[in-house]
C-alpha cells in the first residue's frame, strides 16, 4: 500500500479511528472544533448507558462518527486536489513549505534546502559544513556586484554586557 502525501487524509485511518473513539477521526481531518464536539456527544451517550438509553445512542454515534469521519477525509481530500491542481496551474509545486525546504532570511521565501542562492532576492545562503566551492564567485568580483550577506556575529554581541557594570559610588 503506497503511503499518501502528508497533507492528504487517508479515510481509512479517519473511519479507524474513529472506531477506536468517536471524533477521532474528525480530529484527524483538521476538524477539532467537531472532534471534540463528537467525543462530548460520545461521552455522554456512554453515560447514558446506566440510563439503558446509551445502549441505543452509543451504537449510532459510533457508526454516524465513522460514515462521518470518512465522508469528511473524501470531502477534504477532493478541495485539497482542486487547490494543488489551481496551485500548479501558476507557481510551481515545491513553494509548499516542506523537509527539503528552507525560508530565506532576506525575503521570507521558501527555496530549496540545497539552494546556495535565493531564487527569489538572490540572497546568498551560509553553505553549511559541506560547503560546495563558489564556482560563480569570480577571482575578483566587481565593486558593484552584490556582496554575500554576513550575518552579525552574535558572539561579539554576547562578550560585552548589555548595560555597563555600575561602580561602587563613592
Ligand atoms: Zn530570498
Amino acid at each position: 500500500m503506497s503511503e499518501p502525501p502528508i497533507f492528504y487524509k487517508n479515510p481509512a485511518v479517519a473511519v479507524i479511528l474513529s472506531f477506536f473513539f468517536m471524533g477521532l477521526g474528525q480530529l484527524y481531518n483538521g476538524q477539532v472544533g467537531w472532534g471534540v464536539v463528537c467525543m462530548i456527544l460520545y461521552f455522554i451517550s456512554i453515560m447514558l448507558m446506566f440510563a439503558f438509553i446509551g445502549f441505543l445512542t452509543t451504537p449510532l454515534l459510533w457508526i454516524a462518527g465513522m460514515f462521518d469521519a470518512h465522508q469528511q477525509a473524501n470531502l477534504i481530500n477532493r478541495k485539497l486536489a482542486e487547490e494543488a491542481g489551481k496551485r500548479s496551474e501558476g507557481t510551481a509545486p515545491s513553494v509548499r513549505a516542506t523537509a527539503d525546504s528552507k525560508k530565506c532570511p532576506q525575503c521570507a521565501e521558501e527555496v530549496k534546502v540545497e539552494a546556495v542562492v535565493c531564487r527569489f532576492c538572490g540572497h546568498r545562503f551560509q553553505s553549511p559544513a559541506s560547503a560546495p566551492v563558489e564556482r560563480s564567485q569570480p577571482a575578483v568580483p566587481p565593486a558593484s556586484a552584490p556582496r554575500p550577506v554576513e550575518p552579525k556575529d552574535p558572539a561579539r554581541f554576547f562578550q560585552r554586557p548589555p548595560t555597563p557594570p555600575s561602580g561602587p559610588a563613592t
